[in-house]
């Protein structure tokens, strides 16, 4: 097996140690980067950054020898810069991308996961041209280097983005082409539709359709679903329909040796993180057949 660089998981960013809270518990899975959102995903109130222990979080990443530019904050998903209808909501969604960049560059880091957004009914073409607006917009005054990756989507809803062309189309129409990058997400591409076992096939065609060098974040995650299925719904690594070894050799691809990875895989019984067990696995490239088991026997311990 070769040595996987980058890879980690998403963390929570909680009171009381914040963002060294957030450090110490990546690396207490094995980790050499991670994923965090800002506040929480569903709204846009943020605390202010010198609340966050950010010198703390930032000391512990040194000594441990993390390299910051593969660090990922993910922003909120209910910014929507794609929505042409409602008044409002793009203008308040590009305000706040402005402001999760600057967020990024505080804690140190440098990409930014960003859901290209929903057309909510006025056709995906409407909905890239107003994104790709709003990405030139941000871009076009940004001061913070901060490098916005537009996920790859499954296409549930009226989500943009659910394939590698609607990617490249925002792509396209963006000025500042070197602060944009893709975070490939193995679940959602799995369920808009592509074969994701056909790992060298389907890179090869993200390189004809978007190009290589855009391809900056690998989200890790088995689907609950059937390809094409339009759902979005992640689970274990070796508990859904994609399976360890295809994930396996989309982690060890030497195509991808320097691209952040993350797992964004659900906690068992809500209340154990799987990524210790998961990070080690992807390491080893060894599976352990049934691990989820004794972490559920755990699950309900805690429970009673
Ligand atoms: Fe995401
Ligand atoms: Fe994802
Ligand atoms: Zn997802």
């Amino acid at each position: 097996m070769s040595k996987v660089k980058y890879l980690g998981s998403h963390v929570s960013l909680a009171a009381p140690e914040f963002y060294l809270g957030t450090v110490k518990e990546a690396l207490s899975y094995g980790a050499d980067t991670f994923m965090f959102y800002t506040g929480a995903p569903q709204n846009t109130r943020r605390a202010p950054l010198d609340t966050l222990k950010i010198e703390e979080g930032r000391q512990l990443i040194l000594e441990a020898g993390i390299d910051e530019s593969k660090i990922v904050v993910h922003a909120p998903y209910i910014m929507n810069m794609g929505n042409t209808i409602k008044p409002g909501l793009y203008e308040g969604s590009v305000e706040f991308l402005q402001q999760e960049m600057e967020r990024t560059a505080g804690f140190g880091a440098k990409l930014l996961v960003l859901h290209p957004g929903a057309h909510v009914g006025a056709g995906a073409e409407a909905a890239i041209e107003q994104i790709a607006r709003g990405l030139n917009e941000v871009l076009e005054n940004d001061t913070t280097g901060t490098i916005i990756c537009l996920e790859t989507m499954a296409g549930k809803g009226t989500e943009v983005g659910r394939s590698f062309e609607e990617i490249a189309a925002i792509i396209e129409k963006v000025d500042k082409k070197e602060q944009l990058g893709v975070c490939f997400d193995t679940c959602h591409t799995n369920d808009a539709g592509y074969d994701i076992h056909d790992v060298d096939g389907l890179l090869a065609h993200f390189d004809e359709v978007i190009g290589l060098e855009y391809f900056k974040i690998l989200h890790i995650n088995d689907s609950k679903n059937e390809r094409g299925a339009s759902k979005d719904r992640h689970d274990n690594l070796g508990y859904g329909t994609i399976g360890f070894e295809t994930i396996k050799k989309w982690v060890h691809h030497p195509l991808l040796k320097d691209v952040a990875k993350i797992l964004e895989t659900p906690w068992i019984e809500k209340t154990i993180a799987p990524y210790k067990h998961e990070i080690a696995m992807l390491r080893s490239g060894e599976y352990v057949e049934n691990w989820r088991e004794p972490l559920e026997e755990q699950a309900k311990q805690l429970a009673k």
